[in-house]
């Protein structure tokens, strides 16, 4: 045990005391500290990462599309069928009717980047014209939709954990400019009963600009109706969404995120 561990003790013995007044939340805080000492040199190191110019795949991504195939994805619900959608000048681009697509690989927390372009054709009316969606764990959705100069209900709208919670902001770019996505996502915990034990979080930036700020999701998204968790494993694929709507995609990649220990 280092120097730094034990210097921690007395004062985790102090908060045990409090704890057992204030209650959970507290506790839930010394438990968290206690895991290593302040300043801990065992504590490891997180893996260093190549990077390249802003937005490229880093090193370590499962790199989703390249520009080149879909060969990372399936038609949506099917088992092993190629996705209908079609690359076409590098860019991944919805082929209304022939279904959503997802990833072949399941994740489960991840950081996610994309890019999407709703073309200067579409005609936007609200929810219909220029909408797609991206979903994590087949079943959190982000939506993808042109919210420049188009209302709509505003947990709808581009950013918007749909049905759920608006974008701190609008920082969508106008039709046939591209937007990017960086998102962390956290999956829910399940206990073996099905109990919910934690919830789903999402953090989103929109073209660098924070949107969803740590929120913490009710349930899976749904479209007029509340949210509600049902049990569901810990890994399972990132959906994207065919809305009749021929959006175009690019330079889809993501990290699963595991703490520098590996948990
Ligand atoms: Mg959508």
């Amino acid at each position: 045990m280092s120097n730094n561990h034990l210097k921690l003790r007395p004062n985790v013995a102090a908060a045990s005391i409090i704890l057992t007044a204030i209650g959970a939340g507290a506790v839930w805080a010394a438990t968290q500290q206690d895991q290593w000492g302040i300043h801990d040199m065992k504590r490891p190191q997180p893996r260093p990462v190549a990077t390249t110019a802003c937005c490229a795949a880093p090193a370590d991504a499962v790199v989703l599309f390249d520009g080149k195939d879909a060969a990372a994805w399936q038609k949506a619900g099917s088992n092993g069928e190629a996705a209908g959608w079609e690359v076409i000048d590098g860019n991944l681009c919805v082929k209304p009717g022939t279904g959503d697509i997802a990833t072949r690989q399941s994740f489960g927390d991840c950081q996610l980047h994309m890019e999407w372009m709703v073309p200067t054709d579409l005609h936007c009316r609200g929810q219909h014209g220029c909408n797609s969606g991206v979903f994590f764990m087949n079943q959190y959705e982000v939506q993808v939709l042109n919210s420049n100069g188009n209302d709509t209900y505003v947990d709808g709208m581009a950013g918007s954990l749909y049905g759920q919670n608006p974008p701190l902001v609008n920082a969508c770019k106008p039709q046939g400019e591209w937007n990017s996505y960086d998102i962390v996502f956290h999956g829910p915990r399940f206990a073996d009963d099905g109990q919910l034990l934690h919830p789903a979080t999402a953090t989103v930036f929109m073209n660098g600009v924070l949107v969803q700020d740590h929120f913490t999701l009710w349930g899976s998204t749904a479209h007029g109706a509340r949210a509600k968790y049902s049990a569901h494993p810990d890994q399972l694929p990132i959906r994207l969404q065919d809305h009749g709507d021929p959006l175009k995609f690019r330079n889809i990649w993501l990290r699963p995120l595991t703490a520098a220990d590996g948990t």
